[in-house]
């Protein structure tokens, strides 16, 4: 996405100096991607002043060096740029009113949502109260017995009001009730005057305006009509997985005070994340030597590796890196959740691929020690005679060598088990090259 293209500016930045001239040119740069992300030019030209007034004038921390400030300052500014604080989600008793425009998604959110809540344990139903599209209850029912997701409708009454009184009364045993409205292909009075008599039935505790990523900035626009007619709680954009534009709807939504509280990541029910900018843009930074600056900077995430990990590339070199990323970072179902899709597989880890204690891992650091360099990329050939001279070389037992390569290999099996899954959901690999690019 072009997004994407922050990261290969930080990285040219990383390799230069960090001189005014250095970062006036990376803050050009920024600026220029924003705007193709369809960011607001106004929000684009406030950004660059912070970050150029905070890259040039802030104190430089303890053995940071001016560069490095640098990036985590633009790690920080994109981080709050694009609404700073993660949302939330309330696991409990509530009424949903999805609303938005044409083709924004909202029958396919009305199915994530209900996916999301019965997946964390809850009841949950869906009326469907769209009159406006033909053949919208038959999309809404086929999707919703896919998921075994209970829906209400009356396909041949034309008055929403109706359908969502009987809705609601059919659906009082449910903890969650979702109800997906109807579009138009622009806000009108129409439009306005419908979801306002909604809100007044349902009183909704959460009414999410659906936008799809690729109308951009326009975004905007709808989150202040809708919240101007029902007080909107929140934006959900779906989408992110297919358009460029993403950065532009994210930002605006925003900037007209509507958080974004959910993304939609591709057509299928579980294709659906909680918003968290720090791993968005952490996401679109978050590799390779970047990675490894903001790092220094910051703790940070880490998905790259995890993504390698996945794909089965995983040696001894790879699971002691990762023991002391966990240290670092936390275990590795916190790694695994910053992949879209992958939330749901982290309570199958067992609990011995949680972190280990110091005192084992500095054991098993000097038995990986003694290993050659072939033997940590090819476990596969160590064998009871290398396992007695590395026990030896590392002054520890062969048992605890074997300890040590059970635990590997418990983790690489684990990481084969997810493959399958992980591909068909794509992980990162998919989010980014479902962005079309503009070259
Ligand atoms: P509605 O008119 O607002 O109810 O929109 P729909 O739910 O019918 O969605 C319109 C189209 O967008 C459908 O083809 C969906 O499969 C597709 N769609 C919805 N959400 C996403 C998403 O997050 N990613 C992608 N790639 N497609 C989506
Ligand atoms: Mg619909």
């Amino acid at each position: 996405m072009v997004l994407e293209k922050l990261k290969d500016l930080l990285l040219a930045f990383s390799k230069r100096g960090a001189d005014r001239a250095e970062i006036d040119e990376l803050v050009r740069g920024i600026q220029r991607v924003l705007i193709q992300a369809d960011v607001d030019v106004k929000l684009v030209a406030e950004l660059a002043d912070r970050i150029r007034k905070k890259a040039l004038e802030e104190k430089l921390p303890a053995g940071i060096t001016r560069r490095e400030h640098v990036i985590k300052v633009v790690y920080d500014e994109l981080v709050a740029f694009l609404g700073a604080k993660k949302a939330e989600a309330k696991v409990g008793r509530q009424k949903i009113l999805l609303l938005g425009l044409f083709g924004a998604g909202k029958t396919t959110m009305t199915v994530k949502l209900a996916r999301f809540f019965q997946k964390r344990g809850l009841k949950v139903g869906i009326v469907g109260a769209d009159v406006w599209r033909p053949a919208a209850f038959e999309q809404l029912r086929q999707l919703a017995a896919n998921n075994n997701i209970e829906v209400f409708g009356l396909p041949k009454e034309k008055d929403p009001v109706r359908i969502v009184k009987s809705g609601l009364q059919e659906m009082r045993q449910k903890d969650v009730v979702i109800v997906d409205s109807a579009g138009r292909s622009a806000f009108d009075d129409a439009l306005r005057k419908e979801i306002v008599e909604l809100n007044k039935i349902i009183s909704p505790d959460e009414k999410l305006l659906v936008v799809s990523a690729d109308i951009g900035q326009a975004a905007g626009k709808q989150a202040r009509e809708f919240n101007a007619a029902v007080g909107l709680t929140g934006v959900i954009v779906t989408k992110m997985d297919s358009s460029a534009k993403g950065g532009g709807a994210l930002s605006t939504c925003w900037a007209a005070g509507v958080p974004v509280k959910f993304i939609g990541v591709g057509e299928k029910a579980d294709d659906l994340e909680l918003y968290d900018p720090v791993r968005f843009v952490s996401r679109i930074l978050g590799m390779g030597d970047i990675q490894a600056l903001v790092e220094k900077a910051k703790t940070a995430l880490e998905p790259k590796k995890a993504e390698e990990m996945l794909r089965g590339e995983f040696t001894l070199s790879d699971f002691y890196e990762q023991l002391q990323a966990m240290q670092k970072m936390g275990p590795l179902d916190k790694v695994l959740e910053m992949i879209p899709g992958f939330g749901g597989l982290t309570a199958r880890l067992p609990k011995e691929m949680l972190p280990t204690q110091e005192q084992k891992m500095k054991r098993w650091k000097f038995m990986i020690d003694s290993m050659t360099k072939e033997e940590r990329n090819r476990p596969e050939l160590i064998d009871r005679s290398r396992i007695e001279r590395i026990a030896r070389g590392s002054g520890s037992k062969p048992e605890e060598v074997k300890e040590l390569l059970k635990n590997y290999e418990a983790m690489r099996k684990i990481l084969k088990k997810m493959k399958p899954s992980a591909l068909k959901r794509g992980g990162l690999g998919k989010m980014f090259s479902g962005f079309k690019m503009p070259r």
